[in-house]
């Protein structure tokens, strides 16, 4: 009886998500300052609830191996450099994507002397996940389309 609940709770989520994706997504992802909420959602993401791996999304260790740059948090001085560093090592087609409202905008960080700005005045971003945090549904809509972006470039 469970098993069954938890197919139909996943089967309704699933509905709501895009369609049609393609090919696999390696995520690098990057804590440019977060206060780990988003990295919180991201992991209930990647689990398995809603499980982007079923839809061949997966995050790696290393930016070589990364399709995208998954940033969370609002930039702060220290990790700028790594960042850029991070998004250096990538190869071509890259894409950058901006998860929180941190990384959009600095969120409840944007008084802060640590924070060195938006994601989008140090790198190019590609797609914005709004939230404080995002939810996993959200990260996922936003993260799915990247998969026939990224096959359309391919
Ligand atoms: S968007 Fe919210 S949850 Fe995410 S890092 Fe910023 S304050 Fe934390």
């Amino acid at each position: 009886m469970f098993l069954l609940l938890r197919d139909l709770r996943r089967a309704r989520r699933d509905a709501a998500l895009p369609r049609g994706p393609r090919g696999a997504l390696q995520l690098r992802h990057v804590d440019a300052g977060s206060c780990n909420g988003c990295e919180h959602e991201l992991g209930a993401a990647s689990g398995p609830a809603y499980d982007l791996s079923r839809f061949g999304i997966s995050i790696t260790a290393s930016p070589r191996h990364a399709d995208v740059l998954l940033v969370t948090g609002p930039v702060t001085g220290g990790m700028r450099v790594a960042l850029e560093r991070a998004y250096e090592a990538m190869s071509e087609p890259r894409l950058v994507a901006a998860l929180g409202d941190c990384a959009l905008g600095c969120g409840p960080f944007r008084r802060s002397p640590e924070a060195a700005g938006r994601l989008e005045d140090v790198l190019p971003v590609d797609v914005r996940i709004a939230g404080c945090p995002p939810s996993p549904d959200a990260i996922a809509a936003g993260l799915i389309p990247l998969l026939d972006r990224r096959a359309g470039a391919g």
